[in-house]
């Protein structure tokens, strides 16, 4: 489980925007988590509730906003894309194997919210 790292991470880059933009309170940050990404929701609300219960005002009414990016994966064999998480590595096309994850592994901040 590395969602604690992934956390810690996001709130120190929240916390290096409310510094530059002198903002005193944070109203949501928005994550960007793809479907096959390592990172699984549930752990990370888990982890960002008990973290940011110890911080300071900044963050203690902060809401968290999962938005979920969908796995596509493309076929080098036929060029079409199709759903990864539905058809795995084998194109429901061609049934090559020749294929990759155009999208959804990423992590990323989307949005931080002031109040
Ligand atoms: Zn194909």
């Amino acid at each position: 489980m590395h969602e604690l790292g992934v956390v810690f991470h996001v709130i120190k880059k929240v916390e290096e925007v409310a510094k530059e933009n002198e903002l005193t309170e944070i109203k949501s940050v928005t994550l960007e988590v793809g479907e096959v990404s390592t990172v699984i929701e549930d752990y990370l609300r888990k982890c960002w509730k008990w973290s940011i219960e110890k911080k300071s005002e900044l963050l203690k009414e902060t809401e968290l906003i999962v938005e979920k990016i969908p796995a596509i994966t493309y076929c080098e064999e036929c060029k079409q894309t199709y759903s990864t998480v539905e058809y795995g590595k084998i194109c429901p096309h061609c049934k090559s194997a020749e294929t990759y994850l155009i999208q959804g592994n990423e992590f990323s901040i989307k949005e931080i919210e002031a109040r």
